[in-house]
């Protein structure tokens, strides 16, 4: 199959330049008779209205040899991903609806140690060293506090919240239970259905003069809410959407989920549900979602129905574009394609006989390499 593509490729490729051949030759006979034209005025021959004509007549056959050829087209291939992989990734949803599957080997990073090592110590802070995170969220939280302090100079922020294993989120609600008196928690997610145990989450709290304080996202603190899609946070649970998340306004909780969703989310004031929601009406088959970020990048979703009969589910992906792939917890795979970023050196300078390659590697999935 991938033989067959290339090859398909290879004569797109040269029909293209057949095309780019035959349009630089017209473009030298209208260049050619035009200098002619204006020599022959500045001769003063009255014959001007007649040799212009000729000139329609020239550039006639570049649109007989012009075929339909669309370099921005997206050629697709399939991929095998495994069906449990829709547990995985950075979009999935998490909420009293959705719990959360640990694989039990989350890559978490000790932010304490990880600021240190980046010189951000002095930077924010956590409540003490044993607060982890995930590192695909260590990095853009990081470097998205670090830009507010350089604005600001504040540095009262710390991680109050962050990984939380299923055990830990037991002993949260159970305390809150103790502390409530009720049967349930409206505080405190169950075990299992925090977004905190996916370690793509964390809480902010503030701390000065000796004292830890509320974290409320207004003053200078309003900076992250503007400003939080450029490093891929959304604010998960606002004021507006508390009927849709079941969680009250949380201002200090913030979620990774990549720039182009946040930005997403953001710039259409929807929450995290709503988005999965309107993802899985743009499936592969149909009509994708597209939209460009802010500072100019193009990006395609679209959404692939996990098959859950069986242990693989083949999910189209696009040859030659950087692209990732999320499962989004319930559903199925959400493809994320970044259009102005080709990957080259593959597909179309590889010789197709050497290797039957997968072309590339995409490198969002959580799980193990499949190739
Ligand atoms: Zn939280």
């Amino acid at each position: 199959m991938p033989k067959k593509k290339i090859s398909k490729e290879k004569s797109i490729r040269r029909t293209k330049h057949l095309t780019e051949l035959a349009i630089c030759a017209a473009l030298l006979i209208i260049g050619a008779v035009g200098v002619k034209g204006v020599m022959d005025r500045s001769n003063t021959v009255s014959t001007n209205s007649y040799k212009d004509k000729a000139d329609v007549e020239v550039t006639e056959p570049t649109e007989v040899s012009t075929e339909e050829f669309d370099p921005n087209k997206i050629i697709y291939t399939s991929k095998s991903v495994k069906t449990k992989d829709k547990f995985a990734g950075d979009l999935i949803l998490v909420n009293e609806d959705h719990q959360y599957f640990t694989s039990g080997n989350e890559d978490l990073v000790g932010i304490y140690d990880a600021n240190v090592e980046r010189g951000l110590e002095n930077v924010f802070s956590t409540v003490d060293s044993s607060y982890t995170i995930l590192r695909a969220a260590y990095e853009p939280m990081a470097d998205m506090i670090k830009a507010f302090y350089d604005e600001y100079q504040l540095d009262t922020l710390v991680i109050y919240g962050s990984y939380r294993s299923t055990a830990f989120q037991q002993q949260l609600y159970e305390a809150d239970l103790a502390e409530t008196g009720e049967d349930d928690s409206t505080r405190v997610a169950k075990p299992g259905y925090s977004e905190h145990e996916t370690g793509y989450a964390f809480d902010f709290s503030l701390y000065y003069d000796d004292h830890y304080a509320d974290y409320d996202g207004t003053g200078d603190y309003s900076w992250f809410n503007g400003n939080c899609w450029k490093y891929g946070f959304i604010l998960r649970y606002p004021e507006s959407k508390s009927d849709i998340t079941k969680i009250q306004y949380e201002p200090w909780h913030f979620r990774y989920v990549g720039v182009p969703h946040a930005f997403y989310m953001a710039k259409n004031g929807i929450c995290l549900e709503e988005y999965e929601t309107l993802v899985e009406q743009h499936p592969y088959s149909g009509e994708h979602l597209e939209f460009t970020v802010d500072g100019g990048k193009h990006i395609e979703v679209y959404f692939v129905p996990s098959d859950d009969g069986a242990e693989e589910t083949t999910v189209p992906v696009p040859t030659g574009y950087k692209y990732e792939i999320s499962g989004n917890n319930y559903s199925g795979f959400i493809v994320t394609v970044y259009k102005d970023e080709k990957i080259t050196a593959e597909v179309e300078t590889a010789p197709a006989e050497t290797q039957p390659d997968e072309t590339e590697v995409p490198e969002e999935t959580e799980a193990e390499p499949q190739e």
